[in-house]
């Protein structure tokens, strides 16, 4: 079957805003093994809008347009949909009930236009918007069929995973079920070298590799009759690929991200852990942080920027500073083993590196990142290289960071296992 996607608003057209609905949704359909083969931008206007929408539906066998669904004056999809379908729209109760009410227990007041977003083409299908108060709709006529979803993503997505994928997964002959086994710590095109046979004699399941910074995730994906049968053919590749990646994988869970891995490793072996961070600022902290239950295990972070603070905060050495430099594997080290003394923490992690744009030379030059990592008294540093603008340097070093850390707890005290 063939899914065309429309997004609505000028905003999109005008590159304020980046379409990332566009990219989450062409993913989805992509696993659900629907065709892509248009994409489409439109404005808030009726006239391109209506025309866009009718090549669509000439073309596609399924149209999701995504935006123009609040309650004000330029927000028109439905109507226009509603036109050019020939259908009349007309009342939902249940909508209408739903947005008093999501309304009134936020403490806001009803408007006259709020009321139009309980309108809904005739014989649609309305889903509940759990996160706002557009409802979204599905409307099938003849053989085609038009989903229109809200714009806001935190609306859309959970929207989409809860009604939209099942509804389509249901319009096709069989099931498509997938599994995401993420890697750290390897690069992209050395995850590609791994399983290039694997990709090369890929039928069913199929095997496509995504790269993230610092992590490659590769997507496991079979068609089957049902889901069991599915399943079945997933699992030997998805164990070929443990038995290829190893440690490197962190989980086979969509949910989990490398953070929380490394949060729930600390936790599986009652350890805490403390950073000394320099270019990436708190960066590596602040990652952590960001998973409920770090403070389980959490310490403290230190941003020792300057060197005299590397010096007085952390305890590096003033003569490594001098004889080594402050991005050196030396001081790395001195700071992981700092952070430890200071915190009591039993896992430590040290980032030092030059971000650029300015302070490179010829042989320290932008890019250049020593991680440290000390774990129950072992420790270890590495040098990395990254290429890319300042924020690209410090996000691959946070991500690298965290790798690192996991193959320390691993490698020198890890009891606990955790990698599902
Ligand atoms: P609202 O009720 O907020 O008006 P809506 O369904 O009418 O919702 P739009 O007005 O088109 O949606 O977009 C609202 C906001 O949602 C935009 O300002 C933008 O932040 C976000 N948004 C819309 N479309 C996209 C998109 N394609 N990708 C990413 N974000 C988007
Ligand atoms: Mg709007």
């Amino acid at each position: 079957m063939v899914v065309e996607l429309i997004s609505v608003g000028t905003e999109i057209l005008l590159g304020n805003i980046v379409n990332t609905n566009a990219a989450y949704l062409a993913e989805q359909c992509a696993s659900l093994g629907l065709s892509c083969y248009y994409q489409g931008v439109v404005g808030d206007n009726a006239e391109r809008l209506q025309g866009t929408l009718q090549t669509a539906l000439e073309r596609s066998d399924i149209v999701i347009l995504g935006g123009g669904l609040g309650p004000t004056q330029d927000d028109l999809t439905k109507e226009v949909t509603a036109r050019v379908l020939g259908l009349k729209l007309v009342e939902d109760a249940h909508s209408r009930e739903r947005i008093r009410e999501y309304l009134e227990t936020r403490g806001f007041t009803v408007t006259e236009n709020n009321w139009k977003q309980a309108l809904a083409p005739e014989g649609a299908v309305v889903i509940d918007n759990e996160n706002g108060t557009a409802p979204g709709l599905i409307i099938e006529k003849g053989d085609k069929r038009v989903i229109l979803l809200p714009g806001p993503p935190n609306e859309m997505r959970p929207m989409f995973e809860k009604s939209i994928y099942p509804y389509l997964n249901e319009l096709q002959p069989g099931v498509i079920y997938s599994k995401t086994v993420k890697v750290c710590g390897v690069g992209e095109s050395v995850a590609e070298t791994m399983i290039k046979d694997l990709i090369a004699a890929q039928d069913n399941p199929t095997i496509a590799t995504y790269a993230k910074t610092g992590e490659v995730h590769l997507r496991v994906t079979a068609k089957a009759e049902n889901e069991k049968e599915a399943r079945k053919l997933v699992k030997p590749m998805v164990k070929e690929l443990k038995g290829r990646f190893g440690n490197s994988i962190y989980t086979t869970d969509t949910e989990v991200t490398l953070e929380k891995s490394v949060i729930d490793l600390l936790a599986a072996n009652h350890l805490t852990v403390s950073t000394a961070e320099s270019c990436t600022g708190g960066l590596v902290s602040a990652r952590l942080i960001n998973v409920p239950g770090a403070s389980e295990v959490f310490k403290a972070g230190y941003v020792s920027y300057s060197n005299k603070t590397k010096r007085k905060l952390i305890g590096v050495k003033r003569s490594s500073l001098e004889k080594y430099g402050a991005v050196s594997s030396v001081v790395a080290k001195e700071m992981a083993k700092g952070a430890a003394m200071l915190s009591k923490a039993d896992v430590t992690v040290s980032v030092t590196g030059i971000a650029g744009p300015d302070g490179g030379s010829e042989e320290k030059p932008v890019g250049l990142v020593y991680i440290g990592c000390q774990v129950c008294g072992k420790s270890a540093v590495k040098e990395y290289h990254f290429k890319g603008n300042r924020n690209k340097i410090r996000e691959a070093s946070v991500s690298a960071a965290l790798s690192l850390m996991r193959e320390c707890i691993l490698q020198y005290c890890s009891s606990v296992m955790f990698s599902e």
